[in-house]
């Protein structure tokens, strides 16, 4: 059983499986059309197609961002601005595009500090990564706050040369929290905002690859130059429509997860486990010392779940997926033998 990755332990919807079986050779054969899907994106998310870009999961969208954020050379090493412990995409691309990932920890209760966030920011900042709800803690805060750093950002020492660092809000958890910073009208104001969306948590599409960038269309156009015209496949661009068609599986897998996660922390309230609220589909648990151990017990018991304890800001923690709740059941049937175990 796979819980270390955030996956949807119940995979795709069967309306993507129909519409992927519907595909015939020339869906293989000719280079793919995006305009269905793309317009069933926009759709979605309540914006104009113009505020979207597509990309080959939202690991490419990072990339992007990250690329485009840091064309401009005249200032020196470009500066990453973000907090530790988070996604570790953040700093690869960083790191790869020859920026620097500059990080404050997060607060002590997990959450995320925008104002230490904001803190950080100097002239040399090209972008500030954040994750609502955050990973790995799965704490959330609330949306407003974004648009306030945006809006901060855009007033930053590098705005003066016209070209203000950008804030990249990382909502791969959203639908599980029911909470966006998308509004039109905001992106429309604040060019700095770009929103990063997935379909590979709640709508189960990892396997295929399907992620977004929103923004206002300026602020996407040296992302586009990024991305490849092709990145998104055609049988990732033929599930999108499918997936986001069926709200009913959406909202079914939504209310599993919000009732593993409850599953999860009265378990480790009663273990005596310190856990912290979570809007995601995953809960972070102190386990203790022994995490290493303790997650090789599981695996041992054939449920996958992640070791962060090495994490600076995570230590003795370990992450477990909340995804359908028959799955939760055995994993903390396991986790529960492993503890007894480690005793
Ligand atoms: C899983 C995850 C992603 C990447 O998702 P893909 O669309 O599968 O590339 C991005 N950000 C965070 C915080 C994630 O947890």
């Amino acid at each position: 059983m796979r819980l270390h990755l955030n996956e949807n332990t119940a995979g795709c919807s069967p309306a993507v499986l129909a519409a992927l079986r519907a595909l015939d050779r020339t869906s293989a054969g000719f280079y793919p059309d995006y305009d269905e899907a793309r317009h069933a994106v926009a759709d979605y998310l309540g914006v104009p197609a113009e505020f979207v870009l597509l990309t080959n999961g939202l690991d490419e969208g990072i990339l992007a961002v990250t690329a485009a954020a840091f064309r401009d050379r005249t200032r020196g090493v470009p500066e990453a601005v973000g907090v530790e412990p988070a996604f570790d995409m953040y700093e690869i691309c960083t790191n790869a595009l020859g920026g620097r990932m500059v990080t404050r920890p997060l607060s002590d209760d997990l959450t995320l500090s925008l104002d230490a966030v904001r803190g950080a920011v100097t002239p040399q900042t090209r972008v500030v990564f954040v994750t609502n709800p955050h990973n790995p803690s799965g704490t959330a805060v609330p949306s407003g706050g974004f648009a306030a750093l945006a809006a901060d950002l855009s007033a930053a020492p590098g705005a003066a040369t016209g070209s203000s660092p950008l804030l990249f809000v990382d909502e791969t958890y959203a639908e599980f929290a029911g909470e966006s910073v998308i509004d039109a009208p905001v992106l429309e104001r604040m060019p700095s905002l770009v929103v990063g969306r997935t379909f590979s948590k709640a709508f189960g599409l990892a396997g295929l690859r399907a992620g977004v960038l929103v923004a206002h269309p300026s602020t996407l156009e040296p992302m586009r130059q990024v991305v490849p015209p092709y990145s998104v496949n055609a049988w990732a661009a033929a599930a999108l429509p499918a997936a986001i068609a069926d709200r009913a599986y959406r909202d079914w897998y939504v209310a599993q997860a919000a009732a593993s996660r409850r599953m999860l922390a009265d378990a480790c309230e009663r273990l005596g486990l310190r856990t912290w609220p979570s809007a995601a589909n995953f809960q972070l648990i102190r386990i203790g010392g022994r995490a290493p151990e303790i997650v090789a017990a599981m695996a041992a018991r054939g449920v996958l779940v992640r070791d962060r304890s090495r994490e600076r800001g995570c230590e003795h923690c370990i992450r477990i997926t909340a995804g359908v709740v028959d799955d939760t059941r055995r994993a903390i049937a396991a986790l529960e033998e492993a503890l007894c175990a480690a005793e």
